[in-house]
């Protein structure tokens, strides 16, 4: 592979093996790919084909990642730009997307990673608080230029990063929580279909809360009136309190996490979204036990964490999803819905269904399949990089025979 520097700009033409890869679409090449040869640390370089044909930008890593160079996205000219100017412009294309195909929200991503061109970096905007991810040398080597762009575009009460992520040890970065920019902030709320939800950036789940299911919250929201809801997984029962606002007569909230469910009920009497029913426990048992009693539920949501987080734990999560989601069927009451979803990147869309259908194989009545949704559209899935679409959620429904379709609806 060759590295040229031409006066300040830099460009590497890809060995023929990894100029296939490309071809096949993916975006990421390992050092192995890339002939192992020594390329410049995290910068932005021009990056071509054999045969000179050109691939746009790629960002190279700062040598402790076995992923030696990211494609990001189709750049005029023949140059590289400043880190400046390539970031203005990305940033600004993100936010642009989101403005004319999203509209004005207290809580969105506002940047997705490779989806928007900036590998490795994740921005999600809370009020005026701004949360961001960094997972790749490049990024972290140019927080600071990133930072400034934030302030200077939505003058933040606060710019955070959620460095607490296990796959920066991957890229030689620690894992830390750091504030960037501003005052410290504890505690921010958002508001969805009227809905209060209130986020902790510096210790909720990803960057404070689950952006991504915000089409699965609309609909459970679209469904539930007069249901009987149990959320499983519920975290601080975003979903359960979406169903209540939708006019779900009950909701029942279960986690394993006692704080949690606190925020999830208080969170409920405050709004005056109630009944919300708060379950501590193994999600597990407690499916059994509500099994056990007879219980049944007009919409069961199955929101679990990843049950497998590597192609070598595939196996062993399918059965985790196979047993809870044969159980959380089994509590559906007649023309009831399940809303399930897997966000294992590993267990692909069709190997989630596949194990769906092994979970309806012995059971009384029918099951169908209505609805196939994923992450909202502030959460783009790049088609070239398949892991952009990590989010499945499916609703299923519960259909009895000689009933047209379930005697409840
Ligand atoms: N549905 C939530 C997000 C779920 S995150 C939302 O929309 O906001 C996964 C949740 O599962 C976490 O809150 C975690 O505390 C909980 N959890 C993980 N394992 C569990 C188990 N075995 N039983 C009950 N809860 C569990």
């Amino acid at each position: 592979m060759a590295t040229e520097p031409t006066s300040d700009t830099m460009s590497i033409t890809l060995p023929e093996r990894a100029a296939r890869i490309g071809r096949r679409g993916h975006p990421w090449f390992y050092a192995d790919d890339l002939a192992s040869q020594e390329l410049p640390k995290t910068a932005l370089v021009r990056v071509r084909a054999p045969g000179g044909r050109d691939l746009g930008l790629g960002m190279t890593s700062n040598g402790s990642s076995k992923i030696a160079l990211r494609l990001c996205g189709p750049w005029e000219g023949s140059g590289v730009p400043e880190v400046e100017e390539f970031l203005d412009r990305r940033l600004s294309d993100a936010i642009a997307l989101r403005e004319a195909g999203i509209g004005e929200r207290t809580g969105e991503r506002l940047v997705h990673s490779e989806a928007d061109g900036v590998p490795g970096l994740v921005v999600d905007r809370y009020s005026d608080v701004i949360v961001i991810q960094s997972t790749s040398g490049w990024v972290e080597a140019n927080r600071g230029a990133i930072t400034a762009w934030l302030v200077a575009r939505f003058s933040p009460a606060m710019v955070l990063m959620r460095g607490d992520l296990p796959v920066r040890k991957r890229e030689g970065l620690a894992e830390e929580v750091r504030l960037l920019a501003g005052e410290r902030v504890d505690e921010v709320e958002i508001e969805e279909d009227g809905v209060v939800h209130r986020v902790r950036p510096w210790d909720g789940h990803k960057t404070g809360f689950y952006l991504d299911q915000r089409p699965a919250r609309a609909r459970v929201r679209a469904l539930a009136a007069s249901a009987r809801v149990l959320d499983l997984f519920s975290y601080q029962g975003a979903f359960a309190l979406s169903a209540l606002a939708g006019g779900a007569r009950e909701a029942i909230a279960v986690d394993q996490s006692a704080e949690a469910l606190a925020r999830a009920t208080a969170a409920a009497e405050a709004q005056e979204l109630g009944p919300l029913t708060a379950r501590v426990g193994n999600a597990f048992d407690v499916v059994r036990e509500l099994r056990a009693d007879g219980q049944s539920f007009d919409l069961v949501v199955l929101d679990p964490p990843p049950f497998c987080k590597s192609r070598r734990e595939v196996e062993g999560g399918k059965r985790g999803y196979r047993d809870l989601n044969r159980i959380a069927m089994q509590l559906l009451a007649p023309g009831g819905r399940l809303i399930t979803a897997s966000c294992s990147y590993h267990l692909r869309g069709e190997m989630f269904e596949d194990v769906l259908r092994q979970a309806s194989f012995d059971l009384p009545f029918r099951v169908f399949l209505e609805e196939r949704l994923g992450a909202g559209a502030d959460h783009p899935a790049w088609l070239r990089l398949p892991e952009s679409e990590y989010l499945k959620v499916r609703v299923l429904r519960r259909v009895e025979d000689g009933t047209g379709v379930g005697d409840s609806g």
